[in-house]
């Protein structure tokens, strides 16, 4: 089985950190750089996630995050 189930501990808030995508690469700026993560919307099957580039602000890309949350015993 998996080790790492978070078990109780789903309430509140996850203080995870995120290890994708701390660098994307930008049309503006020509390059890759940081990027800042805004949600966007909650959705019924995860978070959906804007991308903006830390240096001029623009959207490099978006994602949903899928809800970890769930479980598979869910019928
Ligand atoms: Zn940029």
């Amino acid at each position: 089985m998996n080790p790492h189930r978070p078990g109780r501990s789903s309430n509140g808030q996850a203080a995870y950190k995120d290890f994708d995508a701390t660098s994307l690469y930008c049309p503006r700026c020509r390059q890759a750089g940081p990027v800042r993560k805004r949600l966007l919307l909650v959705l019924p099957q995860g978070d959906e996630y804007e991308y903006l580039c830390a240096r001029c602000g623009a959207s490099v890309g978006m994602k949903i995050e899928k809800n970890a949350k769930q479980d598979p015993l869910l019928y």
